[in-house]
């Protein structure tokens, strides 16, 4: 005879008050499987045996019992155990009967004196709860597929958009200084006026510039997404890492006419080991976005050390971000503002390249703002 699994037992619940039919049953059932085999014979204990979570492959049960009859038990096993086939085992109770309770859900029904059935009814309903789990299963992972599908479809027309606002905003961003480098050389060398051409070659200087940090924020993000981000950790001193980014940003703030604050560094922030390029980086993306953003009063930066992490944080007293960019915000080419009417120039790279530099440092990223009071972009790093 076929056995349900040759190493595992068949757990069995046989609901049952005659103590001979109970031996009856498990003696036959132990001819033909390795078995882990329960009978109880009134509701209570049924339900309890249920309720306790035991493991069970199939349900037996007789059609009358003193508190309980077949159909009963049948629903209260559904509502507690829906996936375990349930057979009733009883003598004559009439079709129409076994029809009903056939109808309601039990997977056979099998005559007292007709036992020999048993078995291959027991085993066509393990294997028909097998292919419904199975059937189930597939249900639910073609269920996940697709809506993971969906999930990835508006991640590429989302992505695609973006793309299309970048390289539109990317040509307006490279033409402007272009502009400026073409249209003050062709002044340049019509003019004989040394002041005037010493004005010339500064604004030529600045739109190289421009164009400089450009390019550079391209290749940063390709870097970032060939998966090229190397950290070159040294010590430094933090001093000379904000002394640099005040040299390079300050013409921009007085130009601005925008305070940037400096906040001194504690001692026991003076010196660490990390990536002094990217850390520079982070900053300096950090304050220009700050400078950008302000037209009125000032951005404080500043460090502070707690728990072997250096908290860093960039303030402004800007135009601040909407709470519903917050969560979007550091994803590349992300803008709060889109399309044609952009007031702010920009890439929409800046925050993007600043959280992965964050992270390949090993820290994290984060902010707090609210329209119309500023904006705190705030990061932590390991020392
Ligand atoms: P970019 O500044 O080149 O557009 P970023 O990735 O640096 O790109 O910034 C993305 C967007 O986040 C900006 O376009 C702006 O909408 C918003 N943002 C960033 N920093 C600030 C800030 N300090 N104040 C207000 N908005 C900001």
């Amino acid at each position: 005879m076929e056995t349900k699994k040759q190493n595992s037992a068949l757990r069995v619940l046989y609901l049952e008050d005659s103590k001979l039919d109970v031996e009856l049953l498990r003696t036959i059932l132990e001819e033909a499987y390795l078995l882990d085999f329960t009978s109880v014979d009134d509701r209570q204990a049924f339900e309890e045996v249920l309720l306790s979570k035991k493991s069970l492959d199939i349900i037996l049960s007789d059609y009358n019992l003193p508190d309980i009859d077949a159909p009963t038990a049948l629903a209260i096993a559904q509502k507690h155990c829906p996936d375990i086939p349930f057979i009733c085992i009883s003598g004559t109770i009439g079709e129409e009967k076994a029809v009903d309770l056939l109808k309601q859900g039990a997977v056979d029904y099998i005559l007292k004196d007709r036992m020999a059935r048993l078995t291959s009814s027991i085993d066509r309903a393990l294997n028909e709860a097998e292919e419904k789990r199975i059937l189930a299963e597939a249900q639910e992972a073609l269920k996940q597929q697709n809506k993971e599908l969906r999930i990835a479809k508006q991640k590429a027309e989302e992505s695609d958009h973006l793309k299309s606002v970048f390289l539109s905003n990317m040509s307006h961003e490279v033409r402007t200084p272009m502009n400026g480098i073409v249209g003050f050389s062709e002044l340049l060398i019509r003019s004989d006026d040394p002041i005037k051409q010493a004005k010339y070659v500064r604004t030529i200087q600045n739109s190289c510039e421009q164009l400089m940090h450009i390019i550079n924020s391209i290749v940063d993000i390709s870097l970032i997404e060939a998966n090229q981000v190397f950290v070159n950790k040294t010590e430094v001193e933090l001093e000379h890492i904000f002394n640099y980014v005040n040299s390079i940003l300050q013409e921009d703030f007085e130009r601005k006419r925008i305070h940037l604050k400096q906040l001194e560094i504690p001692e026991n922030c003076c010196e660490l080991t990390t990536d002094a390029s990217k850390l520079t980086q982070i900053l300096t993306n950090l304050i220009s976005n700050g400078l950008k953003f302000t037209s009125q009063g000032f951005v404080e930066y500043g460090v502070r050390r707690q728990n072997g992490t250096l908290h860093f944080h960039v303030r402004d007293t800007g135009i601040g971000i909407p709470e519903e960019k917050h969560p979007v915000i550091f994803e590349r080419f992300r803008q709060v503002e889109e399309g044609n009417t952009r007031k702010y120039g920009g890439s929409g790279l800046g925050l993007s390249i600043a959280k992965s530099f964050v992270e390949a440092l090993d820290g994290q990223i984060w902010l707090q703002s609210k329209p119309g009071e500023g904006s705190t972009f705030f990061f932590s790093i390991p020392v």
